[in-house]
């Protein structure tokens, strides 16, 4: 039996489920990983040739590649779009299965029921595995037997059943390497070359500068450098300035780095003293990824539509003000300084610290009254670590229409967060460096400043920095008013 492995949101070469599978049960296996037109080309026809992610995809791909030729195969590289590559493939190569891991994205999956599909009609075989998650769709259910729709007890059962499986099961590394013999790759003259990020129509980005770097080599160096720190997670994470949370997310997102190795080291430090409490805090975060995961296949018009019903109702902000709020909170002008920075960090360099991310979402939907769905799909351009499952989670969480979120009346005050989370404006001041002069009292509401220490700080507001778009107590206001379609049914 010969097999193909399709890499997607997968790019390593251990603790692969879908490559461990077929090597298993396959005399020889083929590696692919497809550039896809069907999500390239909406990119370049939008104008966004300079993707962060792309670059780590190419990035990750060519050291997956040397890291199969040191096992005495390679990738195939193809540019096009798999759904057509992939079956087309398969019948070159003469494969009788095609393996991949399982993506629980709307999209996604109609796509791999296509190919499978296809596959069928040409005599070959699909086979798809749990990869990404620790536990997917119905393993985790409530006593009735339903889809938990609150995290709390989700999280307690999904511990449950990892103590009663003692961990091991679930999350032992799949033994690709004891296989490893098996895989083979064509034997092509010239070589397999793979398509410079240029021949794709992409431009490089500052990636580099951000020194974030691709491939299951970045992230083996980041996971080691969190072991270090996890026990001081708990404390570090709610402040952007210090170097708290793990920047996984990325790796995470494109499978560099499996979720189990992850899993398992903050499962093994669960006992060991001093870093125990940062080790579980941060287990808990992995818990919410499973569980976002498993909301989005359980419900899928959360991609489209508010989790709980009637959310819809709501009126939000419309037509040229509502253009022009949402522009400046996109360009980081809204005139509070925390919210901006946020938007600067993610403009700079696709990355936004957590806590950032609840106040600037909160911001948008709750002091600006702008739909939800626009600040997702800005999200969605600009974070490199964007995982669909996620980011709804996060802004419906941030819009009170999730499963388990903020209640409607809980309103963030965007300057009470700045106080709390960057008292000293440390974060603040990295990002706009012309409100650097202000002392940390002032630096959270510039516009409150007495006149003479905006004259010594060298501000003037309106000109270097815009006055706030909107007074607080009265967005709050606003947005009882907005949500009182919903009070009936909380
Ligand atoms: P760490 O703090 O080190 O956490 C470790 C990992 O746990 C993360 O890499 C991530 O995979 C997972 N995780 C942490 N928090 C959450 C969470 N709240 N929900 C789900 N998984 C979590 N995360 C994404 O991966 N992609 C997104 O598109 C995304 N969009 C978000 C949008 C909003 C409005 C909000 C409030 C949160 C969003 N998150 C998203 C969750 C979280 O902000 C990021 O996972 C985290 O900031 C990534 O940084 P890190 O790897 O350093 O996190």
């Amino acid at each position: 039996e010969k097999s193909l492995v399709w890499f997607r949101r997968d790019l390593r070469m251990y603790d692969h489920a879908a490559l461990y599978h077929a090597l298993k049960t396959s005399a020889a296996v083929f590696c692919v990983f497809v550039f896809d037109t069907d999500i390239l080309q909406p990119l370049l026809n939008a104008g966004l040739s300079a993707d962060r992610r792309v670059e780590f995809i190419h990035g990750s791909v060519i050291e997956l590649d040397l890291e199969l030729r040191k096992l005495g195969s390679g990738l195939l590289v193809r540019h096009g779009a798999a759904g057509e590559v992939i079956p087309a493939l398969a019948r070159q190569l003469g494969v009788n299965a095609v393996f991949s891991n399982h993506d629980y994205e709307p999209q996604a999956r109609q796509r791999d029921a296509d190919v499978a599909a296809l596959l069928a009609a040409d005599g070959r075989v699909w086979r798809s595995y749990k990869d990404q998650v620790i536990f997917e769709r119905d393993e985790i259910l409530t006593m009735a037997g339903q889809p938990f729709s609150v995290f709390t007890p989700y999280k307690n059962a999904w511990m449950k059943r990892l103590a009663a499986a003692d961990g091991s099961s679930f999350l032992k590394p799949y033994q690709v390497e004891k296989y490893a013999a098996r895989l083979t790759s064509p034997s092509s003259s010239p070589p397999e070359t793979i398509p410079s990020l240029a021949a794709l129509g992409f431009k490089k980005t500052n990636l580099r500068e951000l020194e974030i770097a691709p491939g299951m080599s970045g992230a083996a160096a980041l996971l080691e450098d969190f072991m270090e720190r996890i026990g001081r997670y708990g404390q570090s994470r709610d402040f952007p300035a210090v170097k708290g949370p793990s920047y996984l997310s990325i790796h995470l997102r494109f499978g560099t780095i499996s979720i189990r190795t992850l899993a398992r080291a903050a499962y093994q430090t669960l006992h060991q003293g001093a870093a125990a409490g940062g080790a579980a805090v941060w287990l808990s975060e992995l818990i919410w990824r499973d569980f976002y995961f498993m909301i989005l296949h359980h419900h899928p018009h959360v991609a489209l539509a508010a989790f709980k019903p009637g959310y819809d109702a709501i009126q939000w902000e419309s037509g040229e003000r509502a253009r022009s709020l949402f522009q400046a909170w996109c360009d980081g002008h809204t005139g509070y300084p925390l919210v901006d920075a946020a938007m600067l960090q993610l403009n700079q360099s696709g990355y936004m610290h957590n806590r950032l991310r609840m106040v600037a979402a909160s911001f948008l939907i709750k002091d600006l009254g702008i739909d939800w769905r626009w600040g997702e799909r800005y999200f969605a351009e600009r974070l490199n670590d964007f995982d669909l499952a996620a980011n709804n989670g996060g802004w419906q969480w941030a819009a009170s229409s999730g499963c388990d979120a903020q209640p409607y009346f809980r309103i963030f005050n965007p300057l009470t967060q700045s106080g709390k989370v960057d008292a000293d404006g440390k974060f603040i001041r990295r990002y706009l460096p012309q409100l650097s002069a202000l002392d940390s009292k002032h630096i959270h509401a510039p516009w409150l400043a007495p006149a003479r220490e905006l004259e010594r700080a060298g501000i003037k507001l309106g000109q270097d920095y815009p006055l706030p778009l909107v007074q607080h107590d009265e967005a709050r206001k606003a947005t009882l008013l907005r949500y009182g379609v919903v009070k009936k049914m909380n």
